[in-house]
């Protein structure tokens, strides 16, 4: 993929950059290797003040960055604008926390003198220039929920953003520049995919994290592993969203609508398999149904747009491939399922019934506003729908029985079980998955612990 900035609404080519050469990738390398030489060794007040203004300054241009996520990957503006604030607010809830997150940790006294030693400590240090591979669905966010903790703990960061986001990307590492973090602390890197393998293999690199798709994470992972470097994958998900019959169902039909349409469809933890329980199913299907042929789906940049252009003609052709496998395998269409004519790659809400097993659909990922319906007998059915599926990352249950809650936060093959409410991401709680869906945690103590090197200080 050229590395451009090709506005989704319309099809048009805004700009197009040309990839870093060699000797730029080497000066790029060499400046964070010796930029962590130093960074390390600065106090938690020194990286939050840095952090903080960071956070100040993305405030101070939210609408600005908005716009360019807009124009790069489609999402609506408003939606845009939350992303930006939602980053600000990680960046604080880092620079407020990291201190204590990894203070130094003392083991019980007994088994301090059991060990032989009069002191242990357990340090949390960093480990040096962390890789991160990124994708454009959350253009900032993805990076920053790594950046934050990384730039907390003394790590510097590398950042390989999608080919698809290059202003994006450009804006991330200026944003921390005049933050005052010094150059080597943050920096872009303008390449392809293709030059990813040689950086993750050379010796400066310290680890990698990565969101994106399963043969990204697995390409990266296994060049990681031959290495022997530590990785943190966040890859897609196909998140169940279960209604049982006690649910409160008005508000299980108008969260399922945003849970499956955020971002113009294209989160990981955006729900995308419906299982509703047998006695509400039909009132479920309809008023669902009618939810989703509601939304306005229009040029992302206007207020009152729901739904925008799928970020990549690439994404709308896999999708439109995954419905159209489905519907001439019997699955019918409650709405949607065809593209409009016209400039952009748009694809209109589309509620899919009638899934049967050996359907793409129910085994991939649906990136975009696609949704599919399953009927379920009762609770244990609808846990056998729920994780038969090659993904683990979140997952949605609506019930006001406090036992069957239990139940499905006790039995689904996920990372998350979110009850009577949507899957989202806060800085505070841990975020990742099982299975396919990678390893690891980003976010919370969790995620800043995860490129530390937790070492043991023993002294006699
Ligand atoms: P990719 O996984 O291809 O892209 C994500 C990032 O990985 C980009 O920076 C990309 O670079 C890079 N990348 C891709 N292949 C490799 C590789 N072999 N080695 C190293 N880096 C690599 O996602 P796509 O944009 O192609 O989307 C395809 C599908 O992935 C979606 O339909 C969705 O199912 C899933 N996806 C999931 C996301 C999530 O949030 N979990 C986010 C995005 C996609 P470049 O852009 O230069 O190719």
């Amino acid at each position: 993929m050229p590395i451009a900035t090709v506005n989704p609404a319309t099809g048009e080519t805004l700009k197009t950059y040309e990839a870093m050469g060699e000797e730029e990738i080497e000066r790029r390398l060499q400046l964070a290797e010796a930029t962590f030489r130093t960074y390390r060794t600065t106090s938690f007040e020194e990286r939050s003040a840095l952090l903080r203004r960071a956070a100040d300054l993305l405030d101070e241009d939210n609408e600005s960055v908005a716009r360019v996520m807009t124009t790069e990957m489609g999402k609506p503006l408003k939606q845009a604008r939350a992303e930006a604030a939602k980053c600000a607010k990680a960046m604080r809830w880092y620079a407020d926390r990291a201190a204590s997150l990894l203070a130094d940790e003392e083991p019980d006294a007994a088994d301090v003198r059991d060990s032989g030693a009069s002191r242990v400590v357990v340090r949390y240090r960093p480990l040096g220039p962390v890789l991160a591979v990124m994708p454009w669905n959350f253009p900032l966010w993805q990076v920053v929920r790594f950046a934050a903790p990384a730039l907390m703990a003394g790590n510097v960061g590398l950042l390989k953003h999608a080919s698809n986001v290059p202003e994006t990307a450009l804006y991330l590492e200026d944003l921390f520049h005049r933050a005052g973090f010094t150059e080597g602390c943050f920096q872009t890197l303008l390449i392809g995919s293709g030059a990813v393998d040689e950086i993750l293999r050379d010796d400066r690199v310290k680890a990698a994290t990565l969101t994106g798709s399963e043969p990204a994470g697995r390409a990266v992972a296994s060049t990681a592993g031959e290495m022997i470097k530590k990785t943190v994958l966040e890859l897609g998900g196909s998140d169940p969203y279960v209604v049982m019959p006690s649910a409160d169902l008005d508000r299980a039909v108008r969260v399922a609508v945003t849970a499956r349409v955020q971002n113009n469809g294209q989160s990981c933890i955006a729900a995308k398999r419906f299982i509703v329980h047998t006695d509400v199913y039909d009132a479920f299907a309809e008023r669902f149904t009618e939810g989703m042929k509601a939304l306005r789906v229009g040029d992302p940049m206007e207020e009152e747009t729901d739904v925008g252009p799928l970020a990549t003609e690439q994404g709308r052709s896999d999708l439109e491939e995954l419905v159209d496998d489905a519907v001439r395998a019997g699955a019918e269409v409650l709405c949607g399922g065809e593209r409009p004519e016209g400039p952009g790659w748009y694809y209109p809400p589309t509620v899919l019934s009638g899934i049967d097993r050996e359907m793409r659909i129910h085994r991939e990922e649906a990136f975009g506003p696609v949704a599919t319906l399953y009927r379920a007998a009762d609770l244990a059915e609808a846990v056998l729908i729920a994780n038969d599926t090659p993904f683990g990352l979140s997952s949605n249950v609506w019930t006001r029985d406090e036992a069957e809650a239990e139940e499905f936060a006790r039995d689904l093959e996920a990372g998350g079980v979110f009850i009577n409410g949507m899957t989202a991401s806060h800085p505070a709680l841990p975020f990742g998955g099982v299975k396919r869906s990678g390893y690891g945690r980003e976010l919370s103590g969790h995620g800043i612990r995860e490129f530390c090197n937790i070492t043991t200080v023993w002294q006699v």
